[in-house]
């Protein structure tokens, strides 16, 4: 007896009991079906699920898959209110999953004055000032993003280059990589810096012949600013992730996983999802420090609903190749005597023991910013040691970057499951650089994605957002190209690492949704999982790797609603 108010359900709970009883494989008749809330048809669709590489629709229902394949069979869940799509024959893929972002930072840098493509030193200075010109007196600039290495000659700006320019603001502007800051002698002053100022362990304070601070902070120095950087409002919070979360859905970016997670933020991210109004899925990683946090909670790995979730940390174990303080086994090429340095999360390494053994206890994901070779050894050697002594299980922490690989790492990688996080960006951007830096023998093993699938390591494709572009197609391009920015290696920096469109894909959403604990729910098209996807302008799959990066995102779907649509911008 069915006593069900839907009647078309009880006709499908029947008939998958019949279907049941006589064992026979699961088909219902058509016209039994509850409609589809949303069918995409006449669609080039790469699934990345093995079971079903390709089909051309997908009907969603209740925010999720329900059915995938040929448009005949996928129309059968057509009902009165069902609203289609016709991607007349364009290429839809599960919605990109960026697995390491900085998501605030992301939207605050939109508006924030723009120096990552300033190429001098001259236009870096004027950028500012044009920007200093509009901004309230008082107010912090910030952000900005700049890169010296598009300068020629590629030397450190100063306080000196911004005093004049400055004179009403403190500022405080980001080298590209998040690992040194410029600020001007207003920010010095506030943050008590000066030449009797020690470099705090982890971090150094740049200065000149005279011993006197030029203004450039490199790594934990950069705290010594952060302590005094007024803490931005509720609805300054707002409004810069509206503008992340607009990014995103322009770029078919359906997942973040974000590795600076603030309270503060988080409690906007929880507003909006109230509201109905955040149109990505995030998974956030609060800094180790705060482990204590979560780990009193007891909310375990990946806690949350599908939309919003916690349960990681982020710990770093080094800086990084541009300003030089990335750990080395042996000194940069460029610098003799120079090998980088740890970062303050590992001194003492006693300390980070214990963290982690917190971590695990708590059943955290601990995710680790590790790109010289020794830092991603040291990190090894710790996860082993948490292994060993705790046992075997599936934990799924992560190495964020691993950047330059020792040779013997790759198979300890994989023995240990560890997942890489890794950035394919970088490789097309630092690659510009890179062999001058630590040498040709090291570079060989630099962002060598080919070298970690080949040896088992599961991949998780991101960006590293602000610090490259979200663009997820640039992304796809620079994996399959290694093509740096500069038109150097139109072949490919080490072409050998380069990885296969299709594995590319799969990196950037299986791979993601894995190295966050969700496969199960995303990072394919197959009934089941959440209806997120993207319809792309090109076919990336068949069209020359380089024309890649030319391909524009039409439309994006979050849970079978549609967040973006090119024709209305
Ligand atoms: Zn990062």
């Amino acid at each position: 007896m069915c006593s069900n108010s839907r009647p078309a359900l009880c006709v499908l709970a029947a008939a998958i009991a019949a279907v049941a009883a006589a064992g026979a494989a699961p088909a219902v008749a058509p016209g039994a079906q509850p409609a589809a809330d949303l069918i995409i048809r006449d669609a080039r669709i790469w699934t990345v699920n093995p079971a079903q590489p390709q089909a051309e629709a997908v009907a969603v229902l209740n925010r999720r898959i329900t059915a995938v394949g040929t448009d005949a069979a996928v129309l059968l869940w057509r009902g009165p209110n069902t609203r289609v799509v016709e991607a007349r024959g364009s290429r839809l893929l599960p919605g990109f999953n960026d697995a390491h972002v900085h998501f605030a930072d992301g939207g605050a840098a939109m508006t924030a004055v723009q120096l990552n493509d300033a190429t001098s030193l001259k236009e870096f200075v004027k950028r500012i000032a044009d920007y200093a010109a509009h901004a309230p007196k008082g107010e912090w600039i910030r952000s900005g993003n700049w890169d010296e290495t598009k300068w020629s000659p590629a030397t450190l700006p100063t306080r000196q280059d911004i005093d004049a320019v400055t004179a009403n603001n403190p500022t405080a502007l980001d080298r590209y990589d998040g690992h040194m800051i410029v600020v001007n002698s207003k920010v010095l002053e506030l943050a008590g810096i000066t030449a009797k100022t020690l470099d705090p362990p982890g971090g150094l304070i740049v200065r000149d012949a005279a011993g006197i601070p030029t203004g450039a902070l490199k790594d934990a120095a950069i705290e010594l600013v952060d302590r005094v950087t007024p803490v931005p409002t509720s609805a300054q919070r707002r409004r810069i992730i509206e503008n992340a979360l607009h990014e995103a859905a322009s770029h078919g970016v359906t997942s973040v996983q974000d590795m600076t997670l603030d309270y503060g933020d988080l409690a906007v991210y929880s507003q909006l999802l109230k509201e109905g109004k955040l149109s990505v899925r995030l998974y956030g990683a609060p800094p180790i420090e705060k482990i204590q946090d979560q780990a009193k909670l007891g909310l375990g790995h990946a806690f949350g609903g599908d939309a919003l979730r916690i349960g990681a940390v982020k710990m770093f174990a080094d800086g990084s190749l541009g300003s030089r303080t990335a750990y080395f086994f042996e000194p940069f090429s460029d610098e003799p005597g120079n090998r980088g340095l740890l970062f303050k999360d590992m001194l003492p390494l006693s300390r980070t023991r214990e963290r982690l053994k917190l971590a695990d206890a708590s059943d955290l994901q601990v995710c680790t910013h590790a790109i010289g070779d020794a830092a991603i050894s040291t990190v090894l050697d710790l996860y082993q040691e948490i292994e060993k002594q705790d046992g075997p299980r599936d934990r799924r922490w992560r190495i964020e970057h691993a950047q330059h690989m020792a040779a013997r790492d790759f198979e300890r990688f994989a023995q240990l499951h560890v997942i890489a996080s890794v950035q394919p960006y970088q490789a097309i951007d630092d690659g510009r650089w890179a062999e001058a830096r630590i040498g040709h023998d090291r570079a060989s093993r630099t962002y060598a994605f080919r070298s970690f699938i080949d040896h088992g390591v599961r991949l998780a494709f991101g960006t590293d957002w602000p610090i490259a572009p979200l663009d997820p197609l640039l992304t796809l391009y620079a994996a399959t190209t290694r093509a740096t920015l500069d038109g150097k290696y139109s072949q490919g920096w080490f072409p050998e690492q380069k990885v296969s469109i299709q594995e590319a894909i799969a990196a950037y959403t299986l791979g993601s949704a894995y190295a966050e604990f969700q496969e199960h729910d995303k990072g394919s098209i197959e009934p089941g999982k959440l209806a997120d996807f993207v319809l792309l302008s090109q076919d990336v799959l068949t069209i020359p790797p380089a024309a890649i990066r030319d391909t524009r995102v039409l439309m994006t779907w979050v849970g079978g609603e549609q967040v973006y649509d090119s024709s209305a911008h």
